[in-house]
């Protein structure tokens, strides 16, 4: 297999730099030792995607530390700018083991960290990509795109494998994919939200719907009059190529057997009638941004 970490730039894990960029709960350079040690006994039971109980083994110790520091009340930690190739590195041992439950582990995460990485975040902490160092823009950026490649082999490879999660699971581990994939801001709106609450935002007369919740609304008088659901793409994916967020989390979610997101996904993406001044806008999912930052 090629080496395809060889184009990203590590950061010496006795640089400066780790007391500069700093997760949730400042330096991250141990937990990420710890994901980087592969030497190591990992229960098949810490391998799962939620835990029942608290885990024993360094490694996913160490991993869900870094999901603390690099995700921690959804925000967004600059720690991840330099983190981002030793993620790819992790994930590229994995795939090397060929093993499915912690390349979709890190596959799954890495989305959600790259999901904080939007204007909403960077309005409140100032920061931006652009007024950092060249060499470590451009490694994050490659790594992104490593992981853009990955994310497309994962799917078309382990659709069998995903079936057998949960709606609750299905709908992290697609919002984790669709900020590798698609628009990551779109995945902050749902990771932030739960696929449940769905508050859309007048841009005509700055109206903020409140409370919408789709677990519980759709079905409801009050839903029909202020969200017409996109119609079905189901049967309009050729399973290549990944330019239509709706059409293809649509399609892979029917691949998947989960109606119930496909549904909630057809709300996201659906047109919003203001209930205040009936000015119609969509997609929904682009509103509750636009809450988010002007509400
Ligand atoms: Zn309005």
């Amino acid at each position: 297999m090629e080496d395809i970490c060889s184009q990203l730039n590590f950061i010496d894990f006795n640089s400066d730099l780790w007391e500069e960029f700093r997760g949730a709960y400042g330096n991250i350079k141990d937990d990420l030792l710890g994901i980087l040690d592969t030497d190591v006994d990992i229960p098949e039971n810490e391998k799962e995607f939620y835990l029942r109980k608290a885990p024993e083994s360094d490694y996913r110790i160490s991993f869900d530390n870094i999901c603390e520091q690099l995700i921690h009340q959804g925000s967004f930690y600059d720690a991840l700018y330099i983190t981002m190739p030793y993620l790819v590195k992790a994930y590229e041992y994995w795939l090397k083991e060929n093993d499915f439950e912690w390349q979709l582990l890190f596959l799954t995460y890495i989305g959600l960290f790259i999901s904080t990485d939007n204007s909403y975040n960077h309005k409140y902490d100032g920061m931006s990509l652009d007024s950092i160092d060249e060499n470590i823009r451009t490694s994050y950026i490659k790594s992104i795109d490593i992981m853009k490649k990955r994310a497309k082999e994962f799917i078309l490879q382990n659709t069998e494998k995903l079936k057998k999660f949960a709606h609750i699971d299905l709908c992290d581990i697609c919002t984790g994919l669709l900020a590798i994939l698609g628009d990551r801001e779109d995945a902050f709106v749902l990771m932030l939200n739960n696929w449940d609450i769905c508050c859309p935002f007048c841009s005509n007369c700055k109206y903020l719907e409140e409370n919408v919740e789709l677990e519980s609304d759709i079905g409801t008088d009050y839903l029909s009059s202020i969200i017409i659901p996109a119609d079905s793409v189901i049967g309009q994916w050729d399973k290549k190529t990944f330019d239509n967020t709706y059409v293809w989390l649509s399609n892979l979610l029917y691949i998947l057997g989960d109606k119930k997101a496909i549904e909630k996904l057809s709300y996201y993406f659906g047109t919003y009638i203001c209930s205040e001044c009936g000015y119609k806008s969509s997609p929904v999912i682009k509103l509750i941004m636009l809450g988010l930052i002007e509400g």
